[in-house]
């Protein structure tokens, strides 16, 4: 009930505000109005201590994709943890979730991309694609091919290699220095940064960009290209059509690797397993993450094809690179789970042919004519929606109004979770979600952007 809900909200708030350091938060601020306090889920929902049911339109964060309460995932945990909770992998020894996880991975990664090391976050998965391409060019006796070109406003998660590599300026600003022999180039944000240009000739535009580095750094130097296939945390940023191929022929052309950053758009978000099928992207290496094991315990893993593995392979020495957590048996024992699932539910067509495009097109009716909304894109289920003090110039709102965190609570009080970026909404609910639940959020979000007027 409200007040035992009230006492334990307070209860929590106290702790929360006495010793956790909460990330990419001002902590002074959120201590001084209490962060909210989640206590459940089930499905697409959500709970707050004080007893509200809110639809959770972000899946967690772009992670809870089989949607909340899943007894098979709980049960994956249970039973290997009570088997063997931990073994290592690092000094000749394995076991069976780690293999059987690896095997799994492979059964739904495109192309040959069926060799896996793990990790246990985003960021370990790109730490590692940093050091491994580098590496993979030692062995190949060009030590020197050690760039790694990235986008602005992309998001690579937060360690220094991931930091370095990502294009969040915020971030940039703090913990500084960052990591040398990172070159970024523009990001293909068509709505946003197009100009006067048609979309094709900005995809065109944006993938010159990366010949023009290339170029400009030596090709001799460069070990990769990273891309997220559809710019998640960046404000869901769907490229021009023609932009991935243009990439694509590009690293090609100077013997460039590419990277594929598929901790968002992996296990089905964009209606394939991986994003880079839906954009047309043959990718020589591949991250992932969040919905590998949908979010249950944390668990990431790197995908590469025969060239870089039979590299790795076929050299006799060490990688000397890996985590502790590595491959854990339990966060193995829970992805197993999770694909076999999604396996079974279809999940993946789901979202490709029924519930995705529902969403897409629920969104654009409901939404496009609102007077704040700019621009809807999105594929599957991801979706960002910009907001604009003035459609036909795209006008934004000042940076100090946070057009987008004042929609934000809105959403939150209304019983609506999705993240604000800047000025742009995004969403990414759970891939589980029904029909209803699209209609509620649609409803909701309108309702909310009333609100933000
Ligand atoms: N890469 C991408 C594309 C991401 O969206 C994220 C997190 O949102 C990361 C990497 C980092 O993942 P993690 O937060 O698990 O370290």
């Amino acid at each position: 009930d409200k007040n035992n809900g009230s006492s334990i909200t307070a209860d929590i708030q106290f702790l929360d505000a006495s010793y956790h350091l909460h990330p990419f938060t001002n902590t002074g601020a959120l201590n001084k109005k209490g962060a909210r306090v989640i206590t459940k889920g089930e499905g697409v929902y959500i709970w707050d201590s004080e007893g509200n049911k809110i639809l959770d339109a972000m899946a967690g964060l772009w992670c809870v994709n089989m949607g909340y309460g899943r007894q098979e995932l709980t049960d994956a945990a249970t039973q290997q943890m009570t088997e063997l909770p931990f073994y290592n992998t690092f000094f000749q020894t394995t076991h069976a979730p780690v293999a059987e996880l690896a095997k799994e991975i492979a059964s739904v990664t495109p192309g040959d991309l069926n060799h896996i090391f793990f990790a246990n976050s985003g960021s370990e998965a790109i730490d590692t694609i940093i050091r491994m391409v580098r590496q993979y060019w030692a062995i190949k006796g060009k030590p020197y091919k050690s760039i790694l070109i990235s986008r602005e406003n992309a998001y690579h998660g937060s360690t220094v290699g991931g930091t370095s590599l990502g294009g969040m300026s915020g971030m940039h600003k703090q913990g500084a220095p960052l990591l040398p022999n990172i070159e970024r180039i523009r990001q293909p944000y068509w709505y946003g940064e197009a100009g006067d240009m048609s979309e094709e000739e900005f995809g065109i535009a944006c993938a010159a960009a990366l010949e023009e580095k290339i170029l400009a750094v030596g090709p001799d130097n460069v070990a990769a290209f990273v891309g997220e296939p559809i710019q998640g945390a960046g404000g869901v940023i769907v490229p021009p059509a023609n932009y991935w191929s243009e990439i694509q022929k590009i690293c090609t052309k100077y013997d460039v690797l590419l990277a594929a950053d598929e901790v968002i758009c992996g296990f089905g978000r964009t209606g394939s397993w991986f994003g880079s099928e839906t954009l047309g992207i043959t990718p020589d290496i591949m991250s992932m993450a969040k919905g590998l094991s949908s979010g249950y315990l944390p668990i990431a893993a790197v995908a590469v094809g025969n060239r870089i593995a039979n590299a790795f392979i076929e050299h006799d020495d060490d990688f000397n690179h890996g985590f502790t957590y590595s491959g854990h048996p339990v966060s193995a024992a829970v992805a197993i789970a999770n694909i076999k699932l999604m396996k079974q539910e279809n999940i993946v067509e789901y979202v490709a042919n029924d519930i995705g495009p529902y969403l897409q097109k629920k969104l654009r009716d409901m939404l496009t004519d609102h007077p704040l909304v700019g621009h809807i894109e999105g594929v599957g289920l991801i979706a960002g929606i910009a907001l604009v003090k003035n459609k036909e110039t795209k006008e934004l709102f000042p940076s100090d109004l946070d057009v987008g965190l004042i929609c934000r609570d809105h959403c939150f009080d209304n019983g609506l979770i999705m993240r604000a970026v800047g000025s742009r909404m995004v969403l990414s609910p759970p891939l589980v979600i029904s029909h209803a639940e699209v209609d509620e959020l649609c409803e909701k979000a309108r309702l909310c952007f009333d609100l933000t007027l």
